[in-house]
């Protein structure tokens, strides 16, 4: 009901915005730290290896009350791995304080660690690649079984829990037993597409991209599971938006598509903050859209008015066409999400 209630709010706050013509950050993606205790053969931005400035705690809950007060609704805090950042909880307490619904995304290996306060998320994210074999050929030897422990005790923790794949060559047989596994577990299933074109970490990583009809047969097979009732997250129409797409090595549309897809709103209602405090219009753009607007230097407010997606108007990742379909005010989206949030 928590959640339902936090839905709601950041669906009137959307109304609000559409009728009013304004931009707002309603939906932030916080990066924060650059440390990963896992070296995935895909990591587009080799968080693991970075050595940036990190934003302080009282610079992140400075960053959090401009935000709130610019009209966020939703953080989602990812990383690197952000359970290796010391005050993570007390980030975490400070936007629940704030009313921020708060989600985090975590590689797993930290979880059980941590169990006895990620119950104040709104929502936990593992990342998990599907069986043994795919699991371990995308995101390193000796990572299963830890990840499926984590998500067992989450489970058990009743936390509001999501496993998160990347589909990649090395895990397309895995659809059916993610689902059974999302039936025994109770998680919803959000399948993303590898990013392999935006960075050259990324680009390392397109060994492992699926081909065009591997990804058409893999989302058909995403798409008939949801019709037969498997929890998946994104609404059928975003997923028929990535099985449509023409050609997965071309991400995204930078001048105007050839077929209707659903308009962007990266910079509208969106963006991607980065550890040192770099804004940027997606995750997605990151490497594309440097120098950028900065927290510390412009000031909240001011960063993220300088915050513009001059760069693509449509992209393949199932995860962004749900999400602009939201922003949309897409009317089987925005159902569709409610009632995900009805059944949490
Ligand atoms: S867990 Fe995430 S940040 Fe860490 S190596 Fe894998 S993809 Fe990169
Ligand atoms: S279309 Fe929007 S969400 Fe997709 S990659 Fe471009 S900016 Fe990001």
């Amino acid at each position: 009901m928590k959640n339902m209630l936090n839905k709601a709010l950041f669906s009137a706050n959307l109304v609000k915005n559409k009728i009013f013509r304004t931009r707002a950050p309603l939906y932030i993606s916080y990066l924060v730290n650059h440390s990963c205790n896992m070296r995935c053969a895909y990591c587009y931005g080799t968080f693991y290896d970075r050595d940036e400035y990190v934003m302080t705690t009282v610079e992140t809950c400075a960053m959090i009350d401009d935000l709130s007060r610019l009209g966020m609704r939703r953080l989602c805090l990812i990383g690197g791995e952000p359970l290796l950042r010391e005050d993570i909880k007390d980030i975490v307490l400070y936007a629940r304080k704030k009313n921020v619904e708060c989600v985090l995304n975590t590689n797993g290996l930290l979880v059980e660690k941590n169990l006895d306060w990620l119950n104040n998320l709104n929502h936990l994210y593992i990342s998990f690649d599907g069986d043994e074999k795919g699991h371990e050929l995308n995101r390193g030897k000796n990572t299963f079984r830890k990840v499926l422990d984590a998500i067992i005790a989450a489970s058990a923790r009743k936390i509001p829990l999501g496993i998160v794949t990347v589909i990649t060559k090395n895990n397309l047989d895995s659809i059916d037993y993610l689902v059974d596994l999302s039936q025994q577990y109770k998680f919803n299933l959000n399948f993303f597409n590898l990013i392999s074109q935006e960075s050259t970490a990324g680009r390392q990583a397109v060994r492992i991209l699926p081909s065009n009809e591997e990804y058409k047969d893999v989302f058909r097979r995403i798409k008939n599971a949801k019709a037969e009732g498997a929890n998946i997250t994104y609404s059928m129409k975003a997923l028929d938006f990535t099985l449509r797409w023409k050609d997965y090595t071309k991400e995204r549309l930078i001048a105007e598509p050839d077929f209707k897809y659903p308009k962007c709103y990266a910079g509208i209602y969106y963006c991607v903050i980065d550890a040192n405090g770099d804004v940027f219009p997606c995750p997605v753009l990151m490497d594309r859209t440097k120098p950028a607007p900065n927290v510390l230097r412009d000031g909240t407010r001011t960063a993220w008015e300088r915050t513009v997606n001059t760069n693509c108007k449509t992209c393949c990742f199932t995860c962004y066409l749900d999400l602009n379909m939201f922003f949309g005010l897409d009317v089987a989206t925005i159902t569709g999400h409610l009632k995900e949030k009805l059944r949490e």
